[in-house]
């Protein structure tokens, strides 16, 4: 408003105007504006003046490119805000998207810095909005100061990991294994031709392959650059339906490349089993670490912020001591085990004309023809045979050695082939937790994390069994931990 420092906010529809009888009350000595400007108000309000003044919301040459914003910082301590008050710069971004209510907020939050306000003010919930919004941080909050301890590089754990490390928090992955890709696995073997020639085969033997059913996972898996092949694949007369129409993905050449091409430039560690948790008080500005140990050896220390990216009875051990409930509760979650059998046939000449099957009974979930996959070894006259035992079979034989196992599963596979196979080199696997139940463990959240100032602050738990099953569940929880770490 003209000559003061009210503002007052129109919004609505502006049109040029000449109708004598509505203009004619707007007359200067007894000339009425020609034309005049209608104004239909769709809604008004008072604003903060020092806001607009601040944001210099009308100023088109300061005007910043929003992806290149930085994040503002507030000290919880007025004594030591000082840094914050000598950077005015830093209360202009908004001017960006001129948007209202971050100048607001802004000016509300400058205010109480400026003043030396108490600090309970500083958890008004305007502020506090602002924080939850991420349009606020409160000082050394900022992304690129988080340090964050992924432990687990399967699908959950690099989901996670590459969400963070692109929204610029420094990560660093743990994992047991000599390589990444956890469930998503496929193994080599080595076995001799006719011609006594060495050979090598491989084998997906875990995850054969995946489906995806929400949009989001849907948008991932079809972006290019990730070498993700779609598998249509012919599946076996009397085969049971499992993908109901969905389409199967597999990661080429092997199921681990898809966490490779994800992990990138994520520093990691390998052959690392985390077996503790110690939480440590560092001083300000980073407040709480945590410290990560091996077999007694600090493996890595100074994390701000803990992944279990796990199956639920390994997280379980290293929850226990910081979070006892989520310990009982993650023992609870009944997983699924698998025995699997890989082997190199010779090929028959009554041959399967399928891919994969799906056998509606007995010993067998599912039965796969590995070479037949998109991206695979094919050798002439040879199959590559995955067999996948069914959960219950899986269970009832958990504690068999793999001697006896091996020649029942090869007796399932021939009488689902009706005649003899002629085996080259044979090897068996058993998943203790090879698969979640469909149903995640809370129902409510995708994810586990812990934001408070107890004693697991900056502790979060994801993985397929909180997600919903599968590498889609998998993704989808390890996104959603990466998207509560970073709030
Ligand atoms: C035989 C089989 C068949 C399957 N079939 C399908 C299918 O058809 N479709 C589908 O969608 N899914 C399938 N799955 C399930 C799918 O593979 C998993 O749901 C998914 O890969 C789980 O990912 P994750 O990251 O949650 O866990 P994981 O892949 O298990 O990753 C956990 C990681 O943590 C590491 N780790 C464990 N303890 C420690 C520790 N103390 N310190 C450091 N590292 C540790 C492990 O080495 C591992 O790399 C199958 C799985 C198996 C085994």
């Amino acid at each position: 408003m003209q000559s003061q420092a009210t503002r007052f906010r129109v919004n609505g529809r502006a049109t040029l105007c000449s109708d004598a009888a509505l203009l004619s009350p707007s007359a200067v000595e007894g000339k009425p504006r020609q034309p005049g400007i209608l104004v239909g108000i769709d809604g008004a309000y008072t604003q903060c003046s020092k806001a607009c003044l601040r944001s210099h919301l009308w100023d088109a040459t300061r005007f910043v490119d929003p992806s290149g914003l930085p994040k503002a910082t507030l000290n919880r301590s007025p004594r030591v805000s000082a840094p914050f008050r000598a950077r005015p710069s830093m209360l202009r971004p908004m001017t960006a998207n001129a948007a209202s209510a971050t100048a607001c907020v802004w000016a509300f939050a400058e205010h109480l810095l400026s003043a030396a306000a108490h600090p309970r003010w500083l958890d008004h919930p305007i502020l506090q909005a602002a924080r939850d919004a991420g349009t606020l941080f409160w000082m050394n909050e900022s992304p690129s100061t988080r340090r964050v301890a992924v432990i687990g590089a399967g699908m959950a754990g690099i989901s996670c990991a590459r969400r963070l490390t692109d929204a610029g928090c420094q990560v660093h992955l743990f994992d047991k294994s000599r390589g990444v890709g956890g469930r998503m696995a496929t193994r080599r073997l080595q076995w001799t031709d006719r011609d006594h020639q060495p050979q090598q085969a491989s084998f997906d033997h875990g995850t054969p392959g995946f489906s995806a059913r929400s949009p989001a996972f849907a948008q991932f898996v079809e972006q290019p650059g990730l070498g993700l092949m779609r598998w249509q694949p012919t599946l076996a007369p009397g085969s049971f339906q499992a993908l109901g129409g969905l389409d199967l993905w597999v990661a080429t050449p092997d199921m681990p490349a898809l966490c490779r091409q994800l992990l990138g430039e994520i520093p990691i560690t390998l052959s690392c089993a985390v077996d503790a948790l110690v939480q440590e008080v560092a001083a300000a500005p980073a407040g709480t670490t945590w410290r990560l140990q091996s077999q007694g050896q600090c493996v890595g220390e100074g994390f701000t912020r803990v992944v279990l990216a796990l199956p639920p009875a390994q997280a379980a051990v290293l929850l226990q001591p910081h979070r006892p409930n989520w310990a009982v509760q993650a023992r609870r979650v009944p997983m699924l085990p698998c025995w699997t059998l890989m082997g190199v046939a010779e090929l028959q000449p009554e041959a399967p004309s399928w891919q994969i099957a799906w056998p509606q009974r007995g010993p067998l979930a599912s039965i796969i023809r590995n070479e037949s996959k998109p991206g695979r070894q094919f050798m002439p006259g040879f199959v590559h045979w995955v067999l996948h035992a069914t959960a219950a079979w899986s269970q009832t034989h958990l504690e068999d050695a793999s001697e006896q196992v091996l020649p029942q599963l090869q007796a399932a596979l021939v009488d689902w082939l009706g005649h003899p196979v002629s085996w080259r080199q044979t090897q068996v696997q058993r998943w203790r937790y090879a698969s979640a139940p469909r149903e995640p463990a809370s129902s409510a959240e995708r994810c586990w994390w812990d934001a408070g100032a107890g004693s697991s602050s900056g502790l979060g738990v994801c993985g397929d069994w909180l997600g919903g099953a599968g590498v889609e569940g998998a993704w989808t929880s390890g996104q959603a931990l990466a998207a509560a770490v970073l709030a």
